[in-house]
């Protein structure tokens, strides 16, 4: 297509308005119309990356191929792209900061005072660059997260203002995100908001093409006239962002809105016409479940789906192949205190995951509700921290290492199946040093894993500093443990599973990132077809799967 077009999307009004799922949905629409799409997100907070936030506040952190802890926007991005990133992808403030810092350190100024205007602004204007010359896209759509106002987004902000003169009018195009709400009382939905946002952007110095209105209740004709207006975008580029119930639905809604055609028009180009069969078929799966699945998600953050925003959507993805709606009972481990405990918790559930984690809150309930899943024949799928209770839990129970832990917990312990991988040993730094990223895993023939894959080696993503002790394999093996999937060299255990059981499997690396909505990742798609079969029996045997003995 030539040269590379930049597509800006600010939010206004409010927070959380879904100007990533926009931005994403787009990339989409560009993607079926041929294009080749990256989406990079800025972040103006002073973190160097997410991998230090907690999930608490900020959500899960995205790891990429390249290992990358990014914000969970990415996992979106890619989700709805189906195209994989990499650390290019993300740019928060601290990275920019840190990095003219340091060529204030080294010298590289020469001399000069270092200012926002033009030390940081260019900075992150060569990050636009970097990421335009090492993924050459067709359309880089650049998300500016926050809200126009803040004070932290500012230098982004006159950042993509000047990089419209720098790579001229043409080949850019912006669009503003915001929220058209709904007034109960006056049955009105109002525009004065959303004038307010543009008229802050305005008074930045950037003029939006286009008018993205997140609303709850459809817009009327003269509402849209209004906002086009007094926002000075044309009426046929005011687009209505309708909430919908299903997140995969917005590309298609977007589409019949017109946005990118909208978006073509601003930047003179013409496309083929999209090709979105794949994407409709998916979504008619998801509105035709023949079945609905409950999964107990066991972990510390309940009901926080932002948290585990990644297995959430895996376990959907994997739902939608298989005829399945996935509801998630949210499990507070700290609450599994004993088998009984767990049992009035997790009785009912048709699945459980535990998923990954750090710390030790909850971890003894974590151990209670694998020792559940494993004893009472429950679809059982674990990640990263989820196979190291596992194993855990198997090493306790069954190969009778009574003291079993890990050494994240039990410093001490004299039975630590779990320890600390050799070279985060010596580390003192907490940002970035964990074993992050994509590494090659080999499975073994025969197994539920190879099985579910269909080939002998995958590479799965990474985020951990700890790893199951290679000096129990052994005793866990002759007890009847299978590590079903090895690094390369065999040092490093990354899947387990158990051969009597209709799914038992766990595995130390993050396969959720790697799940997209019409491509469900391989040990989500078992864990979910398990469950089903394992349903369709019961029901029709009218029996509650046989429990085995601890
Ligand atoms: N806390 C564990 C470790 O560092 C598991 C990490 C995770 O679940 N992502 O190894």
């Amino acid at each position: 297509m030539g040269s590379t077009k930049y597509i800006f999307v600010t939010g206004g009004v409010v927070s959380s308005l879904g100007k990533g799922i926009v931005a994403a949905s787009l990339g989409r629409l560009l993607r079926a119309r041929g294009a080749k799409v990256s989406i990079q997100k800025f972040d103006p907070y002073i973190n160097v990356d997410p991998g230090t936030m907690s999930p608490f506040q900020h959500g899960e952190v995205f790891v990429t191929d390249d290992g990358a802890e990014t914000d969970l926007d990415l996992g979106h991005y890619e989700r709805f792209i189906d195209t994989n990133l990499t650390r290019l992808n993300n740019v928060t403030a601290g990275r920019i900061y840190q990095d003219v810092i340091a060529k204030e350190r080294r010298g590289d100024y020469l001399g000069a005072t270092v200012q926002t205007i033009p030390h940081i602004t260019d900075e992150i204007k060569n990050r636009i660059m970097e990421a335009t010359h090492q993924l050459s896209p067709d359309f880089l759509i650049i998300e500016v997260g926050g809200t126009v106002g803040d004070i932290e987004g500012l230098p982004f902000l006159e950042a993509i203002r000047q990089f419209r003169y720098d790579v001229g009018f043409k080949n850019t195009c912006f669009i503003h995100v915001t929220l058209v709400p709904y007034l109960k009382a006056s049955g009105e939905v109002k525009t004065k908001p959303s004038q307010h946002s543009v008229n802050t952007l305005r008074s930045i110095g950037i003029q939006p093409d286009i008018l993205v209105c997140r609303t709850e209740r459809p817009l009327g004709k003269g509402e849209r006239l209004k906002l086009a207006q007094f926002t000075n975008v044309a009426p046929e580029a005011v687009i209505e962002s309708i909430d919908m119930p299903i997140l995969y639905e917005v590309p298609l809604v977007l589409e019949k809105e017109g946005l990118a055609t909208q978006v073509l028009e601003r930047l003179n180009l013409t496309l083929p016409e999209p090709n979105l069969t794949s994407w409709e078929a998916m979504v008619q799966q998801v509105k035709q479940p023949v079945t609905n699945l409950k999964i107990a998600l066991a972990g510390k953050y309940t009901g926080l789906s932002d948290a585990y925003l990644s297995v959430i959507e895996a376990l959907k993805h994997a739902g939608y192949s298989e005829g399945a709606s996935v509801e998630i009972r949210w499990i507070n481990t700290e609450d599994c205190v004993d088998d009984e405990t767990s049992a009035a918790l997790l009785s009912g559930v048709d699945a459980i995951v535990v998923p990954g984690g750090f710390g030790n809150r909850g971890i003894e309930g974590k151990i209670n509700a694998v020792k559940y899943a494993r004893t009472h024949n429950i679809p059982f799928l674990g990640l990263c921290l989820g196979m190291q209770v596992s194993v855990i839990e198997y090493a306790r129970n069954v190969a009778q290492l009574t003291r079993a832990s890990s050494a994240e917990f039990e410093p001490k312990g004299d039975q630590p199946v779990v320890a600390l991988m050799e070279d985060q040993k010596n580390l003192a730094d907490k940002g970035g040093t964990m074993r992050l990223g994509q590494y090659p895993c080999h499975l073994l023939k025969n197994t539920k894993a190879a099985e579910a894959y269909g080939t002998d080696v995958v590479m799965e993503r990474h985020r951990h500093r700890y790893e199951i002790n290679n000096e129990y394999i052994d005793i866990l093996t002759q007890a009847g443990l299978i590590f079903s999937g090895t690094s390369p060299d065999r040092s490093l255990m990354e899947i387990i599973e158990l051969p009597n059981h209709p799914w038992f499997v766990a595995c130390q690396f993050h396969p959720e990132f790697k799940s997209r909505p019409d491509n469900p990742h391989p040990l989500f798609k078992g864990l979910v077809k398990a469950t089903v079969a394992l349903k369709q029996k019961t029901q029709a045997t009218g029996s509650a799967s046989p429990a085995v003995s601890p």
